[in-house]
């Protein structure tokens, strides 16, 4: 079968990469898929465990910065496609450690992008697919969404690199012609989420009794995708997306963070068979994260009108399949975090 397309996948072995891998190397026999990885604490290959043995993917264990290693990889197997997803990607470690944030986001996007300019004919066919957040519009008030067309205002340094790494990508399409498409979307959550984010944290600390550490008044909101939707997303706009744009993606789907809390804690008291509201008492508030955004909320009409897009399943169905998930997977839970 002719391979038309040899995708390098950076970041396969985290979160939302695993979902893009198992998508990618399923629907499309005739690609072959390469990850990148360099398999820092987030990267666990047991979530790929599925379609290791596929004949169309491979992986290589190694850093985006890494110059030398992006020469070979693009020389021995032709890399006609980047999709990008390899980051630093919690932004309590950027408050905590700002270069290394530096230097995988901005300067590891870098490297890829120049060694697509070095490879890539400005004729060929080839795409850098960019994956990115809305963290980089900053804070939203009370009512209003981003845009495509708003500003960027990073406020964390996770955050601000990330902007930098989206600006440099359309700066190398400005400059030097590079095809590419960027897409900004809203927080995530099921399947193989690393436990230090919000929703496998706090699945793990119901399931244990443990406290539950909600930041500042618990009023902080966020827009929710359940994954596999962010995975599609990824797929339809890498196909069918016009190079050179731009498209948000999120779920239409509001939380404060309090509601989902008492959410998730009545769901799980359900599942557990504990009386309803009984994890609630595990909720304790705790003090602010510097720098924290009020609110993120996306308009997803472009890539919903333009190319058709629209999530799956509902908030409800995702996080059963959620919390289903983790708990057939409780070793999952126990990841050590370092
Ligand atoms: P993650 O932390 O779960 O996974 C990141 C992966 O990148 C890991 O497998 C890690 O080993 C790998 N990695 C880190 N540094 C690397 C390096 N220098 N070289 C090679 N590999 C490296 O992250 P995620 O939540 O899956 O996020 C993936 C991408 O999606 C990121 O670019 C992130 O900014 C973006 N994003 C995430 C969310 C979300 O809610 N999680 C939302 C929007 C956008």
């Amino acid at each position: 079968q002719k391979v038309h397309k040899t995708i390098l996948l950076t970041g396969g072995a985290g979160f939302i990469g695993s979902h893009v891998v198992r998508l990618f190397v399923t629907k499309y026999a005739n690609y072959k898929i390469i990850n990148l990885d360099a398999l820092t604490y987030a990267g666990n290959l047991e979530n790929l465990s599925d379609v290791a043995q596929q004949e169309n993917y491979s992986f290589i264990h190694g850093d985006i910065t890494d110059a030398a290693l992006l020469d070979s990889i693009f020389q021995e197997h032709q890399i006609t496609h980047v999709i990008h997803l390899a980051a630093e990607s919690h932004v309590d470690r950027s408050i905590n450690d700002p270069l290394q944030f530096v230097k995988t986001n901005v300067i590891g996007t870098v490297q890829l992008l120049e060694a697509c300019r070095k490879y890539w004919a400005s004729d060929g066919d080839h795409l850098f697919y960019h994956v990115s957040t809305d963290e980089v519009y900053g804070s939203l008030g009370q009512t209003g969404l981003f845009t495509e067309s708003t500003a960027y205002d990073p406020n964390s340094p996770y955050s601000a690199s990330k902007a930098s790494s989206d600006h440099f990508v359309r700066a190398y399409g400005e400059t030097y012609g590079m095809p590419y498409i960027i897409s900004n979307c809203s927080n995530n959550y099921g399947p193989h989420h690393f436990p230090e984010k919000l929703i496998p944290l706090f699945i793990k600390n119901i399931l244990e009794e443990q406290p539950l550490p909600v930041y500042g008044d618990g009023n902080y909101t966020r827009d929710w995708l359940y994954v596999v939707d962010h995975a599609k997303a990824i797929d339809l706009a890498f196909h069918e997306g016009i190079p050179g744009e731009t498209y948000n993606i999120g779920g239409h789907n509001e939380w404060r963070n309090i509601d989902l809390v008492h959410l998730l804690c009545d769901l799980m008291d359900d599942k557990l068979d504990r009386p309803i509201g009984s994890s609630r008492a595990l909720i304790s508030f705790v003090k602010d994260r510097p720098g924290h955004d009020l609110r993120y909320a996306i308009d997803a009409t472009k890539i919903g009108n333009d190319l058709g897009w629209k999530p799956s399943v509902t908030f409800e169905e995702g996080l059963n399949k959620t919390l289903d998930w983790y708990l057939s997977h409780p070793s999952y839970l126990k990841t050590p975090a370092s």
